[in-house]
């Protein structure tokens, strides 16, 4: 397999100012298989200059249809690469290859939509006060720094740089230190695809070495980020200085609530998955559950029976659902989670293993008695963990759902077309799903409530999130 391990800037491949490279580590056998280039400062400030001016030497002043298409060649480009950035995934990032072939269809998909929204996204006429002619343009900011993590590597840098593009800025996107591969690719092959060199800078490379440097420099004028609540946190306060604009997509605890009069076998043959799915490193992952108590016995026994069904193995092999996890330190963190419910006496109904010795494997787990109090009830585990509590009432249910810093996602399970309105009216959450577990939807907003995150992904919101607004007055 040829690795994509250089820095993709300018249209072509070039190593780090100072030869640095960090070694990737193949989740699934622990051994290091190839060194990617680490920007350095200088690396970061050529990148964004060079972005700078292939933005205003063309790509800003491009008509919208020459932007389209050639958005809709990436995507066609994204799709005939569409198993080479599956192994790439696969390889990086120990994603079951089945799930690493659907998401580099899903960032063909976010090219695609993105192409065919620039020819329905514009500004309004206004009849203001005074006569005259007023409207409204919708103008590309220039460069944006899209920072993205390794749960989802390849869809995340799609659904930050497509919608940027569409809007006519330029983007230089740092993926995380561990999953460089895809997106690197991405970037070559948008170039391959027409998208003019200089336009989309990939610079892989450590977040504490280079990101101060990129969410501070004065020419980036957006910072769109993926990943933990803390490094958000870092960021709007560097962003601060410059009032350079943000958005966070950031961690979640998510709920999933099962009301009694739901079908909720079907929701206990499916659950499992919308909380173990990449084995756990899901931002929208189902970790908190509320099962109504007349069905709750019931409902576990089911749960924990699909549970066991799970296919936990090699990434490589089409039938596995759930491979190891992305590192040994994300399985670290979530094992130091595992020994606090064990101290604090909570039930281990399945998992909490290793399932194997070699590869960063870990059991899903599914814990009852879990204090209301307790790390694992409320904080971000980022594995294959799940905490079920039965709950009475649902106004009671509700103010539990919501006890928590976090509002990224959640699911609810009810045959009452009512309760489903009004509890959904009033679980505070950037997306929800009704009787199923779909979070992300290309054509529409994703994104959350409180410590969850700010602004939106996807949809025609994210693209607007990409443009300044600017008012024109005519006086007639
Ligand atoms: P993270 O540190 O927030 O990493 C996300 C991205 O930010 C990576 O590209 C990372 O680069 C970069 N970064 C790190 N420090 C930075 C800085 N000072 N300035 C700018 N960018 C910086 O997340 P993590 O440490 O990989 O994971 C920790 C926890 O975050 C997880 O356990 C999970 O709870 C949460 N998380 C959430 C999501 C999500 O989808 N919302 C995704 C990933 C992680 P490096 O890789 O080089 O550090
Ligand atoms: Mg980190």
């Amino acid at each position: 397999m040829n690795f994509p391990n250089d820095l993709f800037l300018d249209g072509g491949y070039r190593a780090a100012a100072d030869g640095r490279r960090i070694a990737l580590v193949d989740p699934a056998t622990e051994e290091p298989f190839v060194e990617v280039a680490a920007a350095t400062v200088s690396d970061v400030d050529g990148a964004i200059r060079s972005a700078h001016a292939a933005w205003e030497g063309g790509w800003r002043d491009l008509a919208p249809g020459k932007r389209a298409e050639i958005l809709y060649r990436v995507a066609r480009v994204l799709r005939e690469h569409n198993e080479e950035l599956a192994q790439l995934e696969r390889r990086q990032v120990g994603k079951p290859i089945a799930e690493a072939r659907d998401e580099a269809g899903l960032a063909g998909r976010v090219f695609e939509y993105y192409a065919g929204a620039i020819s329905q996204f514009g500004g309004q006429t206004l009849p203001v006060g005074r006569g005259g002619f007023d409207f409204t343009l919708k103008q590309s900011m220039g460069v944006v720094a899209a920072i993205v993590p390794w749960n989802f590597p390849l869809p995340i840098a799609a659904w930050k740089a497509a919608p940027a593009l569409a809007a006519g800025n330029a983007v230089v996107l740092k993926p995380a230190s561990i999953s460089p591969l895809t997106a690197i690719k991405m970037g070559e092959l948008a170039v391959k695809a027409g998208l003019p060199p200089g336009v989309l800078q990939i610079l892989p490379g450590s977040g504490s070495a280079v990101g101060d440097a990129l969410v501070t420099h004065p020419l980036i004028r957006k910072v769109s980020f993926t990943g933990s609540t803390e490094i958000g946190r870092r960021i709007m306060e560097l962003a601060s200085r410059n009032l350079t604009r943000v958005s966070l997509e950031l961690g979640g605890k998510s709920p999933n609530v099962v009301f009694a009069d739901a079908d909720w076998e079907k929701a206990a043959d499916t659950s499992p998955m919308s909380v173990f799915a990449n084995t756990g490193q899901d931002c929208c992952a189902r970790s908190r559950m509320f099962v109504e108590r007349s069905v709750y016995a019931g409902f576990v026994e089911r749960f924990v029976a699909a549970t066991k069904k799970l296919v936990v193995g090699d990434p490589a092999l089409d039938s596995t659902q759930l491979g190891p996890m992305a590192s040994g330190a994300q399985r670290t963190t979530v094992e130091a989670f595992l020994a606090d419910a064990r101290a604090r006496g909570s039930k281990f109904a399945t998992g909490g293993g290793r399932p194997q010795s070699r590869g960063f494997y870990l059991e899903p787990t599914v814990l009852l008695d879990v204090g209301s109090s307790d790390r694992c009830w409320r904080e971000e585990i980022f594995g294959p963990v799940v905490a079920i509590t039965p709950f009475d009432d649902e106004a009671t249910m509700i103010r539990e759902v919501n006890d928590s810093p976090y509002g990224l996602s959640g699911s609810l399970w009810t045959r009452d077309l009512s309760r489903a309105l009004r509890v959904s009216r009033l679980i505070e959450s950037g997306v929800l799903s009704v009787n199923c577990h779909n979070s992300v939807h290309v054509e529409a907003p994703f994104g959350g409530y409180k410590t969850s995150g700010l602004g939106r992904d996807l949809g025609m919101a994210a693209m607007d999130g990409y443009t300044e607004t600017k008012n024109v007055y005519v006086a007639s």
